[in-house]
């Protein structure tokens, strides 16, 4: 049967269930990296401290399996949270919007960046490479948690996906600019030394 957005496969549905902070606690690069791993039996459904018992359950039941604990050997679960930055001590280097899966950090070169709080996933990944530690995580706002698990695991879901083109598209007209780059090298006429 061809797979469509009305026929999901079954890491489609898995993915659904996953809560798209991308943050890699589960040992896997990412929520649908381990859902493929999940359909595949490669991994357990108790791997995914950001989803804990909920997202447990919602798995056991999509796979008619038996729920289990979380596994803290991959973390803990957490009160939903944002990260905030400490603008004044912002030197605007950028490292936390390269680092941020969802495009939530507004900024540019030299100039100081800010989050915005309901985009924000909680996953952490622009605190270390902060180089002044100005970012600090802070409570979620009531948007950003339960009962709105389901949308804002969508939303996130959706953004990360747009990241992810226009990564793809940026990294395409790189390659492409660099392949005229040579080739204009190789087109030059070249001077016959005497
Ligand atoms: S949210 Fe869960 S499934 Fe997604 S990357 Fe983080 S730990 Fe893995
Ligand atoms: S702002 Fe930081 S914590 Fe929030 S989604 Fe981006 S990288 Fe994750
Ligand atoms: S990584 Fe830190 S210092 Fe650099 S732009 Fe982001 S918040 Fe500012």
């Amino acid at each position: 049967m061809p797979v469509s957005p009305e026929n999901p496969t079954l890491i489609d549905q898995i993915n659904a269930l996953l809560p798209q902070t991308q943050c890699g606690q589960c040992s896997f690069q990412g929520c649908r990296p381990y859902a493929e791993a999940i359909a595949s039996g490669a991994a357990d459904i108790n791997q995914c401290p950001p989803g804990g018992d909920e997202g447990i359950r919602d798995l056991a039941d999509l796979l008619s399996i038996a729920v289990k604990p979380l596994n803290t050997e991959f973390g803990v679960h957490k009160p939903a949270s944002v990260a905030f930055i400490i603008e004044q001590d912002c030197i605007g280097c950028v490292k936390c919007i390269a680092a941020c899966p969802v495009d939530a950090i507004l900024g540019a070169a030299k100039f100081m960046h800010t989050v915005i709080a309901a985009e924000c996933t909680g996953c952490e990944l622009c605190i270390a490479p902060c180089p002044v530690d100005c970012i600090v995580m802070q409570p979620a706002p009531v948007g950003n948690i339960d009962p709105n698990r389901a949308q804002k695991s969508a939303q996130f879901k959706q953004r990360y996906d747009t990241r992810c083109v226009r990564k793809q598209k940026q990294e395409a007209e790189k390659a492409e600019r660099a392949r005229k780059k040579k080739q204009a090298l190789l087109n030059q006429p070249r001077t016959i030394e005497r």
